[in-house]
């Protein structure tokens, strides 16, 4: 990612910051700026807390003055999240997983999990292991919920609760970019200090590519993408009502279109997309996400992020550890439908019955599609259309554990290196090196063979379906990597000792990677998301459906806007209190129908 790039959004940033000064808008939550304007224009909270009268509540339902029962769809970050602050308000809940483990999209793959269970930090059979989700996060202000040192902060909140000093989450440097990996592209090597251009990996019309000789084929790929967008930062920098509304306008157009717009040939633009993204997402993708996304991607220095040591799923052990109610696993919500008075019916497994005041639906999209809510009258269509078109986008992961870890052997590679990434046009598009047990003697040699996304992931899971296919799909991607490191085959098969392949598309509790907003969405999809149903008992969390899509941060900070959600249908003001004593503010959350106290 180049400096210029970084200032641009820097400029971003500021320039958000500025013109939001009427409203207190630090540069940390300018992206939370932005979702807060969709979701108000869009008038979702307009009607939101239902008044008395439109609550049909008698004798039945529980007196308002006693905390309702909140029954919670899925135990990811977003559910853990929500039971825990439910608890500290004293608000009875219970947590519906499908799954026979709690995590969702926060999983971390043992290759030998009884002895990696049983080791310290201080061997090395402690990582033995590779995070198949979620794996590093950039530290900056709007991270603070997962990983600051405020009280509310989850990680914060974990390791001053548990109790062993084992089960405390440990944050170690996440190493993003090294200078001795490898980039790859039309069987052209170089380093990844190199400072590339189409030119270097001869990809032009003179030798058999598309792009003609010019300026943007001796040029580097993260320069001009940027310079490309500027127009959009400049128009934020000036005014930000201005700004927001020609981001807006690109909301409509999808990357592609709008370098067509700009005069780039599709050529251009597939090679700007081959080393920025994963295939097809320029077609995919507005260009509101992609300013929106690259943005959290370059707001921190690359050398300042941080990783779980002992992998992520530690966070959802510390999480479990805390909580007093454990998720009920292989508990699949099959359908929801109206309970008695104004309660809601949670349908587990096609069978059992559950009535909750409130539910917290935390699982993604796909997922939710295919439970029953035909029975609940007043969901919106514009509700159940989101949940239907919500673009998801596509991401797998193949893990490989080596006897030895051979990138750092001076033997091996004649620049070894720690830590990384690699990356090229092969069908495995990326490696990822472990940031994790570098100063442990015989470490074992987990690493992310490859990472993809988009078509790139799809393609690749066609062969996650049988152990033969598995078979085929491996050995193509030891070939890839031999070349990508200039290596032999038979050595990397030598060293091979255990593979394990994962797409999130193809996993029925996920039926996808995380959000990624196509053309139009996040002006006419998102906001219909997070509009209460059901009389304001039925409430969307996750991801999807908050400022951090396809972050963690996003999971938590949807799951607070729930739980305060549902505080404000009760008419509890004071557990809104004491959940901002708690759990802090939120900015994304001032909807009108709750604004965060001043800092
Ligand atoms: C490949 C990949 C890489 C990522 N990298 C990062 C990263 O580096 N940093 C970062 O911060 N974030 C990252 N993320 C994003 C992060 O992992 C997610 O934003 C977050 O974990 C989502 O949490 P959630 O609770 O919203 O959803 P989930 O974690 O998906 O939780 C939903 C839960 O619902 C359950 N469920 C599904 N259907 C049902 C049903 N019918 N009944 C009951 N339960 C059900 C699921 O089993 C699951 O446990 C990554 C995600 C992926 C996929």
């Amino acid at each position: 990612m180049s400096h210029l790039y970084c200032l641009l959004v820097l400029g971003f940033l500021i320039s958000l910051c500025v013109n939001g000064a009427q409203s207190s808008i630090d540069a940390g939550t300018a992206r939370a700026r932005l979702f807060r304007e969709l979701i108000s224009r869009a008038g979702v909270y307009n009607t939101f807390p239902p008044s008395a009268s439109e609550l049909l509540c008698d004798q039945e339902c529980h007196p308002l003055s006693q905390p309702p029962r909140v029954g919670i769809i899925g135990a990811g970050a977003a559910g853990l999240y929500s039971a825990l602050m439910l608890q500290s308000l004293d608000v009875d809940f219970e947590i519906l997983e499908a799954d026979g483990r709690a995590g969702g999209r926060i999983y971390t793959h043992y290759f030998d999990p009884e002895v990696s269970k049983k080791a310290t930090p201080q061997e090395a059979a402690y990582y033995n292991y590779f995070d198949v989700g979620a794996m590093r996060i950039p530290v900056m202000p709007y991270m603070d919920r997962v990983i600051g040192s405020q009280n509310w902060s989850v990680v914060s909140y974990v390791n001053s609760h548990v109790r062993e000093p084992a089960d405390t989450i440990d944050l170690i440097p996440y190493i993003f970019a090294t200078n001795n990996t490898f980039q790859l592209y039309n069987n052209i090597s170089v380093h990844s200090g190199v400072n590339a251009s189409a030119a270097t990996f001869r990809v032009l019309t003179s030798e058999g590519g598309d792009i003609p000789p010019s300026d943007f084929a001796d040029g580097n790929p993260d320069t001009i993408y940027n310079d490309a967008i500027s127009e959009l930062i400049v128009a934020l920098e000036q005014n930000f009502d201005a700004g927001f509304n020609k981001l807006m306008e690109f909301d409509q157009v999808s990357v592609r279109a709008y370098f067509l717009q700009k005069g780039f040939t599709n050529a251009q633009i597939n090679w700007l997309e081959t080393i920025e993204e994963g295939t097809l997402s320029f077609d995919k993708a507005s260009l509101a996400q992609a300013v929106i996304e690259q943005w959290i991607f370059t707001a921190a220095p690359l050398d300042s992020w941080v990783t779980i040591n002992g992998g992520f799923e530690r966070l959802i052990k510390g999480l479990l550890k805390v909580l007093r109610t454990q998720p009920k696993l292989y508990n699949r919500v099959t359908a929801i439908k109206p309970g008695r008075a104004d309660s809601l019916t949670v349908v587990v497994n096609h069978t059992f019955e559950h009535s909750y005041d409130h539910v917290i639906n935390t699982i993604p999209l796909g997922a939710t599609r295919v439970l029953d809510t035909s029975a609940l009258s007043d969901l919106h269509y514009n509700t159940t259309m989101a949940w239907r078109a919500l673009a998801y986008d596509d991401a797998g992961k193949i893990g490989m554990w080596f006897k030895t870890r051979w990138w750092e052997d001076p033997d091996v590679l004649s620049m070894p290196f720690v830590g990384g990434q690699s990356s090229t046009d092969l069908p495995i598009r990326r490696c990822v090196y472990p940031s994790y047990g570098l100063e442990v003697n015989g470490a074992p040699g987990t690493m992310i063979a490859s990472y993809t996304w988009s078509q790139d992931a799809a393609r690749l899971a066609a062969f996650y379906r049988s152990a033969t296919q598995e078979e085929f799909i491996t050995h193509v991607v030891l070939e890839d990597m031999a070349r990508l490191h200039n290596i032999s085959v038979s050595f990397l098969q030598d060293q091979l000792i255990d593979t394990y392949l994962w797409d999130w598309y193809n996993h029925p509790y996920s039926d996808g990677a995380y959000a990624l907003f196509a053309p139009a969405q996040f002006s006419d999809v998102l906001p219909a998301l997070l509009r209460p149903s059901c009389k304001g008992r039925l409430h969307t969390a996750g991801e999807a459906t908050s400022s951090g899509h396809a972050w963690v941060v996003g999971a938590l900070n949807s799951a607070y806007r729930a739980v305060m959600e549902v505080l404000a249908v009760e008419g509890r003001k004071d557990l809104m209190e004491k959940m901002v004593n708690l759990w802090g503010s939120l900015d994304e959350v001032d909807l009108g129908w709750f604004e965060s106290p001043s800092p």
